[in-house]
């Protein structure tokens, strides 16, 4: 084989091929919140062309939807891409990557694609992040790129805005909040992009729009680091169906504000619920709840009870996230959990 050291070293991101009805494993949205778009591509659409590399219109819409200029937008294949295209415009071999433990695992991924090193900072208890620790750290490692998931992926634990902002002034170099669930949440920094040059703010129609099947992400950031990234960007990088429903969704945010809302509700009866039961499970601040189980092959109990959620291995050995799901699915986990713990 040919391939580079640090890709022979890699391992690939499973994704679990178990098909189960009540599917609680990956974060996703509600199947219906945006269907309707589909029937609405219309006439004037034509799929010889390639897309507006600009992306105006959806740009436009993002601009309406958090409040910056169209300057401070840059659009991703989801907002992996655009992660990983940060990882490749700001980080060179052996430069340092660092980010929370434990987190979202496709950061250290793509720090080692690109031959950088990769920390993790922060572990409090119960998964409470260390914030001073984590500027500590940064203190001690000077990191090339820092990168903060908040609220954070899986634990659910939410970072305080002004924390995240210590967190961001203690370093000249570039900081990205993931801010992937941030709209079942409270602390958005991303009205604090002309204030900090080193603040980068990504966001995803993934999570609360429920569109993860577009693939769609943007980053929020000032002009200069804007301008940076999009010389790495390839051309076209957003295919132009995506650029067109992502742009419908954002203009109908009152649908994904109610569907947060009712989320939240859901969110807090599945984590009282488990608690009831005895189950160690943590607060959470995302669209998911974590928690932590003693009960032997728990998710291989739950998928005979035909329900999927994601377990954890290594140093989360015993520990589970589940998505918050419709109200249905989310009696279908619990009553399947009540049987088994
Ligand atoms: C789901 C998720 C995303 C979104 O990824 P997309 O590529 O936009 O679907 C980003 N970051 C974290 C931590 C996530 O959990």
């Amino acid at each position: 084989m040919k391939e580079k050291q640090s890709v022979k070293e890699l391992q690939p991101y499973v994704v679990n091929p178990v098909v189960c009805s009540v599917k609680l494993d990956a974060n996703e949205g509600n199947k219906d919140l945006f269907k309707d778009l589909i029937k609405d591509i219309g006439d004037d659409f034509y799929l010889n062309l390639y897309p507006d590399d600009n992306y105006t219109q959806l740009k436009e819409a993002i601009v309406n939807y958090i409040g910056c200029k169209i300057e401070n937008i840059s659009v991703g294949n989801g907002s992996s891409e655009l992660l990983d295209l940060c990882v490749k415009t700001f980080v060179d071999t052996n430069e340092l990557i660092l980010s929370l433990d434990p987190t979202f695992s496709m950061y250290s991924i793509y720090a080692k694609i690109v031959n950088s090193r990769y920390i993790g900072a922060g572990e409090g208890n119960d998964f409470i992040i260390n914030v001073d620790d984590v500027i500590k750290s940064i203190k001690e490692n000077d990191p090339k790129l820092t990168i903060i998931c908040n609220p954070n992926n899986p634990t659910g634990t939410i970072i305080k805005r002004d924390d995240v902002l210590r967190i961001v002034k203690s370093t000249d170099n570039v900081v990205i909040v993931d801010e992937a669930y941030m709209e079942f949440s409270n602390e958005s920094v991303v009205d604090e992009i002309e204030n900090y040059d080193n603040l980068i703010v990504v966001k995803t129609m993934s999570k609360a729009f429920s569109m993860a099947g577009i693939r769609t992400g943007y980053l929020i950031a000032n002009e200069e680091l804007v301008k940076t990234i999009e010389k790495v960007r390839p051309p076209y990088n957003l295919n132009s169906i995506s650029a067109l429903l992502a742009t419908k969704a954002l203009k109908q945010k009152d649908k994904m504000l109610s569907y947060v809302e009712n989320l939240k509700v859901e969110r807090e009866k599945i984590y009282e619920k488990l608690l009831d039961m005895g189950v160690k499970a943590y607060k959470s601040g995302a669209n998911f709840v974590f928690f932590s189980s003693k009960v032997d092959n728990l998710a291989e109990k739950l998928i005979d009870n035909d329900v999927l959620i994601r377990k954890f291995g290594g140093k989360l050995d015993n520990y589970y996230r589940v998505t918050v799901g419709s109200p249905k699915e989310n009696e279908a986990f619990l009553n399947a959990m009540k049987k088994i713990v």
